[in-house]
């Protein structure tokens, strides 16, 4: 993806145009990569954790959780690039061609923030109604944590053997039915104080959000008559420097949410129940004790660990 990045800001002197185009044939071919892993991976889940689901339904679900990651890069890649174009008035030179090439800029550019913003379900939904006093519980929890849980959703996590939960925009927490099956009533419970602690933090997250990317178009107002002078491996420090400053803030701050969400389950259940569901949940997906999910998500060992300390 680094080699990407820098292939698409030398190619940024040439034009916003070209580099544009730079931008998204990268994520084409970081989404073909993956897919060609993913097809060689499927076999195997295939086989060792009994999956039902169809090779175009793993890839689907799989390439859908790399698209989150890349999504944001593209809204504001393109976006940046799309306003570049337009200010400079190079768009009409190109005449017809240049004022459809805004448009599609812009439109995809939209599409990717809407699909960062607006976080769709990762698995399909099932129609299945969730007991009612989990969610009469949940909105307790909501409550206590001043956050209005409106509904859970269940998700078809059978067909990919997926344990997983969300916190989804809305006021929505999503389980999925292979979670609600595998796990007992207060291990249910558990993950769902932690996602409603998710919830809760969502305001939080939006705020420092919105003011490191205020910061950061300041910065790049303020400097972008100096920009045009860089030499390209001068623009690509600066590039890199701002995708760090944009992103390390919003890393940081969510790693402190993982913590205070197990700490907020904890205080309403107990260690216990918290501790046994995530080993269960890592048990179903065969993830090594010390191997984290994401980025974001510590790994068991270190989640147990942090736990440990409310035993005493
Ligand atoms: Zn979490």
């Amino acid at each position: 993806m680094l080699t990407k990045v820098a292939i698409g800001a030398l190619l940024y002197p040439q034009g916003a145009l070209v580099a544009a185009l730079a931008l998204l044939m990268s994520v084409g071919l970081t989404l073909a990569e993956f897919g060609l892993i993913f097809r060689w991976l499927y076999p195997i889940e295939r086989a060792e954790r009994d999956l039902p689901a169809s090779a175009r339904e793993y890839l689907i679900a799989r390439l859908g959780m790399v698209w989150d990651a890349l999504a944001p890069i593209v809204a504001f890649g393109l976006g940046a690039l799309m306003l570049d174009y337009l200010l400079s008035g190079r768009y009409r030179v190109a005449g017809v061609w240049g004022a459809l090439s805004v448009s599609a800029m812009g439109l995809v550019a939209l599409l990717s923030g809407l699909s960062v913003a607006r976080r769709a379900t990762p698995f399909p939904v099932r129609c299945l109604p969730v007991r009612a006093h989990l969610l009469e519980e949940a909105q307790r929890l909501g409550r206590e944590l001043g956050v209005t849980v409106r509904e859970i959703v269940v998700l078809d996590g059978a067909r990919l053997r997926r344990a997983d939960a969300f916190a989804l925009s809305g006021g929505r927490i999503a389980l999925t039915d292979y979670l609600l099956a595998s796990l007992t009533e207060q291990q249910i419970l558990a993950v769902i104080a932690h996602e409603v602690a998710h919830l809760a933090q969502r305001k939080r997250l939006v705020r420092l959000w919105a003011l490191t990317l205020a910061g950061g178009v300041g910065v790049a107002v303020a400097v972008a008559p100096l920009a045009h002078q860089l030499p390209p491996w001068g623009l690509l420090v600066w590039l890199g420097l701002m995708a760090f400053g944009l992103t390390l803030p919003m890393q940081r701050l969510r790693r402190r949410h993982e913590r205070e969400a197990d700490a907020f389950a904890v205080s309403q259940y107990g260690v216990e129940a918290l501790q046994s569901a995530l080993r269960v949940i890592a048990t179903l997906h065969r993830r090594e004790p010390d191997h984290s999910s994401d980025a974001v998500h510590p790994s068991l060992a270190q989640r147990l660990q942090a736990l440990q300390k409310f035993t005493r």
